[in-house]
């Protein structure tokens, strides 16, 4: 199997930089891992690192790579290490520092647009078409505080890609599963793994780990639910670990803050709120209190901001509204 200049022969793995060329700003390029098994399968892309800050992924593709031997493999892994350089190595969140752009809101991207659309583009033509399944590894960004959970479009797609990404998510073994509401045309189709859905490929997101930490608990969840899916799909021996109560979360609601100023939260994550509980405040940058914030819906605290800085109009927490919570 090739891919831009990397080329990994059936039984073997090969690692190398998949360019992102200049355009109308400076390129970059994407460190990528075939792992081109001896026996026939299907094409399975682990993509880390869209947000650059969000490090537990990024961590847990070098993990996983040991782990997986080519001659043992049925199929092909396909492990995007880093999707975004110009934001891991700039340390920026949400977007990336040469055009400010954020890549999960970029797909399917454009070979004539900004680097982060240029971006977009590669990972659509040479990772997300290449693939059979997509799953697209993020963590609380560098900010954010977040306790684990996959999720996957749950009308997004035909059914028979929305029952295979189901059937993913639980395979995967985390236990709060996330249906995203939205549908989209292949131009709405911003996000990575709605874009990957569009082209016909059942898709997860993961989301593990936060606060621009590499914690292990999250990098081991990333490690074990990426061998447990790819037992599932039977491209390793042995039976997946499966989620054994997964909490499917339909709603989620989220509240944002009204200021520019710093966020003291009140509450952790995985807490159980009630409706209407101070989950935390915002004061001005002199100490003034600015704005009680209170949860929107009873539930589990799914995210919540976690250093100081806020901006007017950022999502300050989401709560995910469990059954059984109203
Ligand atoms: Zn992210």
């Amino acid at each position: 199997m090739t891919i831009g200049p990397i080329t990994a022969p059936m039984g073997e793995r090969a690692s190398g930089m998949l360019p992102v060329p200049a355009g109308v700003d400076p390129g970059t390029s994407i460190p990528i891992t075939i792992v081109h098994g001896a026996r026939p399968g299907p094409v399975l892309a682990l993509v880390a690192g869209i947000h650059g800050s969000e490090y537990a992924p990024i961590i847990a593709m070098q993990r996983i790579l040991p782990l997986v031997d080519a001659r043992e493999l049925r199929g092909t892994l396909l492990i995007v290490h880093a999707a975004n350089l110009p934001a891991f190595f700039g340390r920026t969140i949400y977007t990336g520092p040469i055009d400010g752009k954020n890549l999960n809101r970029s797909f399917p991207g454009r070979p004539d647009g900004t680097v982060t659309e240029r971006q977009a583009h590669v990972i659509t033509r040479e990772i997300l078409r290449r693939a059979d399944y997509v799953v697209d590894i993020h963590a609380g960004d560098g900010n954010e505080a977040l306790r684990p959970y996959t999720g996957y479009y749950a009308r997004h797609g035909t059914p028979e890609v929305i029952a295979r990404s189901r059937e993913m998510a639980v395979a995967f073994g985390l236990e709060h599963i996330v249906l995203f509401p939205g549908t989209y045309t292949a131009e709405e189709a911003i996000y990575t793994g709605a874009a990957a859905v569009t082209l016909g490929k059942p898709a997860l997101d993961i989301e593990a780990g936060q606060l621009a930490e590499a914690a292990p608990e999250a990098v081991d969840a990333i490690t074990r639910g990426s061998l447990s899916l790819m037992r599932h799909l039977r491209m390793l021996d042995g039976a997946a670990s499966p989620a054994e109560n997964p909490v499917f979360i339909e709603q989620r609601a989220s509240v944002k803050s009204l200021h520019d100023g710093i966020f003291y939260p009140a509450v952790a994550v995985g807490e159980y709120v009630t409706r209407g509980a101070r989950i935390g405040h915002v004061t001005d940058l002199f100490g003034r209190r600015l704005q009680e914030v209170h949860a929107p819906e009873a539930g589990i605290v799914l995210v919540i901001i976690g250093t100081p800085p806020v901006r007017v109009g950022e999502t300050l927490a989401t709560i995910a509204q469990v059954p059984g919570s109203r």
